[in-house]
């Protein structure tokens, strides 16, 4: 008999496939991301502390001892119990976040996600947990959500009460029966043979990207109809003709918003708008200023004036070309102080540095533009300066996404990260240290919170100059090649 956790659970309904994987295929185990896995426990002991003088489950919820222990804080009528684990004689089990002893031999389920509100997938797990506890015989009261508070910003010490907000998810919840239905469905899968697997764009990436994507998407090609194609739309031309965007009849390619893509892909060609190319190089004033800036995103706030998951810039780099074809000065901040607020630092040396007048160039505008605003909110001595830059910025992207340039290989998309080797080949990401903006702030984050020896310190912080400068320098370049185009025309 398969035991079953909360996670098999929503993972069953998500997809069948993947549970069945999971439970007969350990060798496609995705691979589990640490970080995230660390942040989860960090912010479930943290809750725990918003409601103190608790008993906590020792044992792992997998081992009989957690039940065993469980059942004696349970008949000790403990207050709070934390991780607090129910099995039933049948295979389900689970561990509460935290259980709410209401003194009236009801009990409430807290269950702590770290994210900024309640999601769907969330429901099922609350679901799940009380189906269990149902079974066990403990009387449930009320079911919560608790999430962090999207609004709460930090102002000295940690305000648990305010940090973090609960959701009463009661009434959503499956009944008993319903979930009863589910897993006993599940356990009919998972005792049947393998399932014929059938893909889907919208099931595939509902709640999160699976997985599993590698084994059951191999046949697909990298530019494919569900690149092409949007939602279920996607999923109704797949049935119909397979991912190969080649069987597609011309006249359904022709219907879809980028089918200039398509074409491109089926002959091979690249795409060159000059109208759109020129309109982008009218709004250029010189001097150019190539800016962008690496974050962070701590879930707690780690500084005065922050938010959950905001945005902390710690690094900019910084290119200035003050003629057409000049020569480029580089300049930059990175924050090497563990322990305290990057922002200030950051923002009086990009103030010293940009200079009053000449075009801001990023690539993703909203990105830089929506850091500016939110530092001149959080340090409103510089609005006026971080106000005026925002004025200045010109977006690289709008050319590239508005298709004045493309190239086969960029496979439907204009990131930077697809747009530079399309049209600056000689240059690459592959033999940084750091590869893109989510291992920069996973391994400053490790640094701020006092993970890295100095020696590990010292060599992020050279990766981080290396990486950082390397977006700007892509960014000149890509200019270099639209201006290159212009040229040849004149
Ligand atoms: S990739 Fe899609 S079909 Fe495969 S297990 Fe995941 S959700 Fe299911």
């Amino acid at each position: 008999m398969f035991r079953i956790s909360k996670s098999d659970y929503v993972l069953g309904i998500k997809c069948p496939n993947a549970l069945w994987f999971k439970k007969h295929r350990k060798d496609l185990q995705p691979e589990m991301n640490q970080a995230v896995l660390d942040n989860g426990t960090a912010v479930g002991e943290l809750a725990c502390n918003r409601f103190p003088g608790g008993v906590r489950i020792t044992a792992k919820p997998w081992e009989e001892d957690a039940i065993t222990q469980t059942k004696t804080a349970v008949d000790n009528n403990a207050p709070f119990i934390y991780e607090a684990t129910f099995g039933t004689d049948t295979g389900e089990y689970c561990a509460v976040d935290i259980l709410r002893n209401n003194n009236d031999g009801t009990w409430d389920i807290i269950e702590v996600k770290s994210t900024s509100s309640p999601h769907d997938y969330h429901i099922l797990d609350a679901s799940f947990q009380r189906f269990v506890l149902t079974h066990c015989g403990i009387k449930i009261n009320k079911c919560f959500i608790m999430t962090f508070n999207p609004n709460y910003v930090r102002h000295g010490d940690i305000e648990l009460d305010k940090l973090f907000d609960l959701h009463d998810v009661t009434d959503k919840l499956q009944d008993f029966d319903t979930a009863q239905r589910e897993i006993a469905r599940l356990r009919a899968i998972l005792d049947g043979p393998e399932l014929g697997i059938a893909i889907s764009k919208a099931k595939c990436s509902n709640f999160y990207e699976c997985g599993y994507k590698c084994h059951c998407w191999k046949d697909v090609p990298p530019y494919s109809v569900f690149d092409a194609f949007r939602g279920a739309s996607a999923d109704e031309i797949y049935a119909k003709y397979g991912a190969d965007l080649h069987n597609v009849p011309a006249d359904m390619r022709a219907k879809q918003m980028h089918a200039g893509d398509i074409e491109s892909f089926l002959d091979n060609t690249d795409i060159v708008n000059k109208d759109i190319l020129r309109d982008f190089t009218n709004k250029l004033h010189w001097p150019l200023y190539f800016l962008d800036y690496e974050t962070i995103m701590p879930a707690v706030p780690m500084f005065d004036n922050s938010r959950p998951y905001q945005q902390i810039c710690f690094q900019f780099s910084l290119h200035v070309q003050r003629t057409p074809g000049g020569e480029l000065k580089h300049y930059e901040y990175l924050h090497a102080e563990r322990g305290t607020d990057p922002r200030p630092g950051l923002i009086k040396r990009l103030i010293e540095t940009i200079g009053d007048t000449g075009s801001v160039i990023v690539y993703n505008q909203s990105f830089e533009q929506v850091r500016n605003s939110e530092m001149a909110i959080d340090f409103p001595e510089y609005a006026d300066e971080l106000n005026a830059i925002n004025a200045r910025m010109v977006d690289l992207l709008v050319p590239f996404r508005e298709r004045g340039l493309y190239r086969p290989c960029q496979n439907g998309g204009a990131s930077i990260k697809l747009t530079l080797p399309a049209f600056v080949p000689e240059m690459s990401y592959a033999n940084l240290d750091i590869h893109n903006g989510n291992e920069a702030s996973t391994q400053f984050l490790d640094f701020m919170s006092g993970k890295l020896t100095s020696d590990e310190a010292l060599q992020l912080m050279q990766s981080l100059h290396e990486y950082c400068g390397q977006d700007t320098i892509a960014m000149v370049r890509l200019l270099d090649v639209i201006l290159g185009i212009l040229q040849c025309q004149n």
